[in-house]
């Protein structure tokens, strides 16, 4: 059993108003919220050891870089890959997803095939697109259903010997659907193609195992779990890693340079050229142990509680409509009002203290398919509660009234 309120305890914001009333913060998959550990983690490394790394003689470029190293291993271990240099810092999951799709741009010909599922984000759509433009290779889309369970028939039936690469986020943004990412990792690897699973949405609820799933890339952003912005991982197989290209070129990623020739460095530095979020990186494997601590049993558990509570409250409403409603599901939920802007369920909501996302959700396809402009979308992290969620039905129920 979790404390709740020894968990709450653990993030000052929630202690602050917003317009009078307590926080009700349901927008976490947009970012999580950062416990008082990480911020302490923060400070620490500004306040007594803030040097560069990899480059210094001095003890506290030593410390700065055993740190930064430290949480590689930290990140490593916890996505359970089976080297360290198969670790990448990036700045988050979109720059993960472009680093991959540039070293593609060398890989691919004319008239190969790319997979992308009906359920993507932008940031895994637009990298891929713009590689076909540069590529001459061609993108196919696995459609999906009402329910935003993705058509696995129609997916056998898109993969040839022509696919090349398959993509998939984990859990959708904009819908909370959990994919079954297992069954499509299998099959793309029957016909050789590698799959890169976005995993933005999934690292906040789920642990996953990439060596388990065997996928070849994986990326996620530290800002989704409780760790600062500007940060992020991508895992990749070392011989897809040693395969691609270097992303970009600059100090750090190099072994030798002359004007000649220049020569890069071993993985994983061979990705990160330039200073990187050296403070990020520390924080970021902070905010896994963090999470650790807790668990991610516990975590399911409660928020599998939340979700459940959640969509039986809201449906209670008359006239509100939940998208993507499946039995697997990580916790949120994704609705609309009829005949009402989800963007004016939002400002309304947001005055009684209730911060939820609306919109498109950076997924305009999901949209379209629904033939919406956008939804009211609450998603919640292991230290919301119930009560919370009855604040955000009384001020929907309250938006619907002066709305309607
Ligand atoms: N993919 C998914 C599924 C996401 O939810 C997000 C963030 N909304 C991203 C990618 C992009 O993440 P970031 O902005 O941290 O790069």
């Amino acid at each position: 059993m979790m404390d709740i309120q020894k968990i709450r305890s653990d993030f000052p914001i929630l202690n602050r108003k917003v317009n009078d009333h307590p926080l009700v913060y349901f927008d976490n998959a947009a970012t999580s919220q950062t416990p008082q550990v990480v911020i302490d983690c923060i400070v620490d490394y500004y306040s007594n050891y803030n040097a560069n790394i990899h480059r210094g003689v001095h003890s506290l470029s030593q410390e700065a870089t055993d740190k930064y190293e430290q949480a590689r291993e930290t990140i490593r271990a916890h996505f359970n890959a089976k080297f360290t240099r198969e670790i990448i810092f990036t700045s988050g999951t979109t720059d993960g997803i472009n680093l991959v799709a540039h070293g593609f741009s060398g890989l691919l010909k004319k008239g190969d095939e790319l997979i992308v599922s009906a359920l993507e984000h932008h940031s895994n759509i637009v990298p891929w697109q713009m590689l076909c433009e540069s590529t001459g290779a061609n993108l196919k889309v696995i459609p999906m259903n009402d329910q935003g369970i993705l058509d696995m028939q129609a997916y056998n039936e898109l993969l040839t010997d022509r696919t090349k690469l398959v993509f998939c986020n984990h859990v959708s943004n904009a819908l909370g659907v959990i994919n079954p990412i297992s069954e499509i990792i299998k099959k793309a690897h029957h016909v050789g193609a590698a799959v890169l699973v976005d995993g933005a949405q999934a690292t906040p609820h789920i642990k996953p195992n990439v060596q388990e799933l065997d996928v070849d890339f994986y990326v996620a952003s530290a800002h989704k779990m409780c760790g600062p912005t500007g940060v992020g991982m991508l895992y990749g197989k070392e011989q897809w890693l040693s395969k691609l290209p270097p992303y970009q070129g600059g100090g750090e990623m190099i072994a030798e340079v002359t004007f000649e020739k220049t020569t890069y460095a071993d993985l994983p530095h061979k990705f990160e050229a330039g200073t990187p979020n050296i403070c990020g990186g520390i924080a970021f494997g902070a905010a896994i142990d963090y999470m650790n601590e807790i668990g991610f049993a516990e975590i399911h558990d409660y928020e599998k509680e939340l979700l459940d509570y959640g969509t039986s409250e809201l449906k209670k409403i008359p006239g509100l409509k939940i998208y993507g409603e499946t039995a697997h599901k990580a916790a949120v939920i994704s609705f609309n009002l009829q005949g009402i802007h989800p963007y004016d369920v939002g400002s309304i909501v947001d005055k009684l203290g209730v911060a939820v996302r609306t919109g498109h959700h950076c997924a305009q396809p999901i949209m379209d398919y629904f033939k919406i402009p956008g939804t009211v979308r609450a998603s919640f992290a292991f230290y919301n509660t119930k009560q919370e969620i009855d604040t955000l039905v009384s001020a929907v129920k309250l938006a619907q009234k002066m709305l309607s």
